[in-house]
């Protein structure tokens, strides 16, 4: 049969009409799938490469308050839910590195007295706690530390002191925080200290940044300090000083400078966040910005509703300091507890870090930013975000806006150990200095 359709006719009844109009709409809903499922496949791709990514690269975070918290409430890291954002189990499956343990020495402390023995006492409770696990964690203080913890399935854990006040103003006992493994210093924290103002106190209902102007940045032991560190190789960490003091450390130190829990300015007004322009200063001198996750330094509207919710607290506040103001460290657990009354509010979107990462990117290039989140000392980690173990989400997202692998393992701690090897180059050179004799005098 070779003919039969020579002859044949086509002729389309209503039912052909009918089947093809359905022909065409399976089409349609076969086309959505397809797409649906190549979306699906790409977004698996993107998850399976920031896993593997997460994986092999270095990951650094700049300020980890866990010590602060331990403190508090003693727990065994091993244990899931140890401190609100960190223990072991998350930290692994977020593929941390090396964490900062941040030597968080509260203001009130540089009123009452014993600064520099909070400090030893939490610089002690970190030892301790790696010394629980020497299988999973150990001590580390250099860039080759970070890299053989890396080598050897380790968690790096490193110090830095948040709070200037916590050397009461002495050289020496700066430098035996260093001997004892600090390898970076925050030179104030919300308080102006002797020799180094502060942004001041934006978490405090009263708060008024020109109350913390006292020296115009830093005093001539401010700058003796910043020197010393310097020669030591003690990280210079900006994060909390007021802009004043940013320009006078940028001025005087022989070595780059961090910011080790900041974010942008640009990005949300806000005092601890920096500008553009000293995102750039930074950047030019070797410096890196590490971006705090905190829901308040990421949005606008987080940090507007917080003040909205600070000025209803005031009246509180302030009958409070009227009669614990000269019992600094009463008047702290009062504030702190009056502040958790506080109704938390909005919580930003987690891609926020995502956006402040790619400003500091646009602003100041791809050397510039790291992660410093400032996890277990926020209560408002944006909105899926919530610990260590959705830190690989910012390398999927990063993947996914189209940074390369090598750009998201900068971001995540390349960049940041660059810039601890440019610190130890800078000390390297110092090696000839003598130590600094400078001593603090109140006059
Ligand atoms: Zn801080």
């Amino acid at each position: 049969m070779e003919g039969w359709r020579a002859g044949a006719r086509v002729v389309l009844t209503a039912a052909d009409l009918r089947a093809t109009a359905g022909i065409l709409r399976d089409m349609k809903t076969a086309l959505a799938l397809l797409l649906a499922l190549a979306a699906t496949a790409r977004a698996d791709d993107f998850a399976a490469r920031a896993k593997k990514l997460q994986r092999e690269a270095i990951v650094v975070d700049t300020h980890l308050d866990a010590p602060d918290q331990l403190s508090g409430k003693f727990a065994d890291v091993a244990e899931r839910g140890a401190t609100p954002h960190f223990d072991l189990p998350r930290a692994r499956e977020g593929g941390l590195t090396a964490p900062f343990f941040s030597i968080y020495v509260a203001s009130a402390y540089a009123e009452a007295g014993g600064a520099a023995r909070r400090a030893l006492e939490l610089i002690d409770l970190t030892h301790r706690v790696v010394d629980t696990h020497p299988r999973d964690m150990m001590m580390a203080a250099s860039v080759a530390d970070i890299r053989a913890a890396k080598k050897a399935g380790k968690l790096a854990v490193l110090m830095g002191i948040e709070g200037g006040h916590a050397i009461e103003d002495s050289l020496p006992v700066l430098r035996q925080m260093y001997r004892a493994g600090v390898r970076y210093m925050t030179l104030t924290h919300t308080n102006t200290n002797h020799w180094a103002d502060s942004s001041g106190p934006f978490y405090l209902p009263d708060f008024d940044p020109k109350q913390s102007a006292v020296h115009g940045g830093l005093t001539d032991f401010g700058r003796d300090v910043v020197k010393e560190m310097n020669r030591l190789g003690m990280i210079v960490d900006i994060s909390h000083v007021s802009d004043a003091t940013v320009d006078a450390v940028l001025a005087v130190s022989r070595a780059p400078v961090m910011a080790s829990h900041s974010s942008c300015r640009a990005l949300d007004d806000m005092p601890r966040d920096l500008t553009d322009d000293q995102i750039k200063r930074i950047a030019a001198k070797g410096g890196v910005v590490m971006i705090n996750v905190s829901s308040g330094f990421l949005d606008a509207d987080v940090y507007r509703d917080f003040r909205g919710a600070l000025e209803k607290i005031k009246p509180e506040y302030l009958a409070l300091k009227k009669k614990y103001g000269k019992q600094p460290l009463e008047m702290q657990k009062r504030a702190r507890a009056l502040m958790e009354k506080l109704a938390h509010g909005k919580r930003a979107p987690w891609t926020r870090v995502v956006d402040h990462i790619e400003h500091v990117i646009q602003v100041a290039g791809e050397d510039a930013v790291g992660l410093g989140t400032d996890f277990d000392g926020i209560e408002d980690p944006p909105e899926g975000l919530d610990d260590y173990s959705m830190l690989p989400k910012i390398t999927e997202e990063l993947l996914r806006r189209g940074h390369s692998e090598a750009q998201v393992k900068k971001v995540l701690g390349e960049n940041f150990l660059a810039f601890f090897a440019r610190v130890e180059a800078a000390r390297d050179s110092l090696a000839a200095e003598p130590p600094g004799t400078a001593t603090y005098s109140s006059k």
